[in-house]
Order: C-alpha cells, then sequence, then structure tokens
C-alpha cells in the first residue's frame, strides 16, 4: 500500500468513525426520550394496577407485576468498591438484587429500584433491540444506566403524587424526605415532570 493510499484509508476510517459516532449520539438523544417516556408509563401502570399508589412507594408492586418469579434482596458492603452500588441476577425464575447497605436508606432504596429498572429492561425486548442498535459500548451503556437511574426516580415518586406534593414545597430536600429519595432524584422528577419550573 503506498502512502497516499494508507492516507486515504485512513481519512475514510476516520469519516466512518466520525459519522458513527454521530448517529450514536442521535441515537442516544431520541433513544433516551422515547424510553423515558414508555419507561415511565409502564411505571405508572405498574404502580396502578397493584393499587398500591401511596408512598413512600415499596418494591411489592414490581414483584407483584413480574408475578411467577421469586424476588431475593442481598446486602453488601461497598467501601473497597465505591462505584459499586448493586447489581442484579436472573436465574430461571429467581431475581436475585444485590444493594449496597453502608449507607443511608434512601440511597439504598434508589440502588434497589436503579437494578429493579435494569431487570425491566432485560425482558424488554424492544428496548433491547434498540439498545443493540447503538454501535459505541460507552454510548450503550451510558443510556441503559441513565435510563436506570430516571426510571427509578419516576417508580419512587410517581408524577401523581409527586404533582400533589409540589403544589406544598418545590424544595427538593423536603420533596426527598417526604417520599424517601436523595435530593437528586426529586430534581430529577420535577425536572421530567415540569413541575415547580
Ligand atoms: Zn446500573
Amino acid at each position: 500500500m503506498d502512502t497516499n493510499t494508507a492516507t486515504t484509508t485512513e481519512v475514510l476510517q476516520q469519516n466512518i468513525r466520525q459519522q458513527r459516532q454521530k448517529t450514536d449520539n442521535q441515537s442516544y438523544a431520541s433513544l433516551l426520550k422515547k424510553w423515558e417516556y414508555h419507561f415511565r408509563d409502564r411505571i405508572d401502570k405498574i404502580l396502578l394496577d397493584a393499587h398500591l399508589f401511596d408512598f413512600p412507594i415499596t418494591f411489592e408492586p414490581f414483584e407483584k407485576y413480574f408475578s411467577g418469579f421469586d424476588f431475593q434482596y442481598f446486602t453488601f458492603d461497598n467501601s473497597d468498591h465505591k462505584d459499586l452500588h448493586g447489581f442484579y441476577e436472573v436465574e430461571d425464575a429467581l431475581i436475585k438484587i444485590y444493594y449496597a447497605d453502608n449507607c443511608v436508606g434512601s440511597r439504598q432504596r434508589f440502588t434497589i429500584a436503579h437494578e429493579l429498572m435494569h431487570v425491566y429492561q432485560y425482558f424488554d425486548h424492544e428496548f433491547q433491540v434498540d439498545i443493540e442498535a447503538i454501535i459505541s459500548p460507552v454510548i450503550r451503556k451510558l443510556l441503559i444506566e441513565r435510563l436506570a437511574d430516571k426510571s427509578a426516580a419516576y417508580y419512587l415518586a410517581p408524577l401523581p403524587l409527586m404533582a400533589v406534593q409540589a403544589q406544598k414545597t418545590c424544595n427538593a430536600i423536603q420533596l426527598a424526605a417526604t417520599f424517601s429519595i436523595s435530593p437528586r432524584a426529586a430534581e430529577i422528577c420535577l425536572s421530567d415532570y415540569g413541575l415547580c419550573t
């Protein structure tokens, strides 16, 4: 291969990489919106169907939705791995949720909800198809995690309840205490629900 051909190939490869990056970035933005609404809708239905639309929200409605599956919860200390808050395993009809318990209760609740949302993602075939269309593993992971965070917040502080509470206060710390969630999760809900703007 002469120098010119090599350069042309490099330029072409670079163009392809840039194009893929651009496609991934566009996919990230549109898929985030698409699945944000989808999961919010599903979560509201899960809570309504369970007739347990009351706070603080428990994980019973989610477990009820996945009836036929057994849920087991395990704790661990993440002192040596601060970034690891939780993970899940699906073994036939058994769903195992692992969460770090050496942190405040609201953080533990958020981790459990986050992992349960990964379980929902895992069983959602259409979601898996969309995710696999993303070329970059970094962007793919980013989207999966961001949606699990958002969905966890939607689950723990659903719109109908948050709308009522937001009429009393827009203070994220106070709302967080009401719903037993973190102020960050309360902020996500206020912003995504268009409350207190
Ligand atoms: Zn995660």
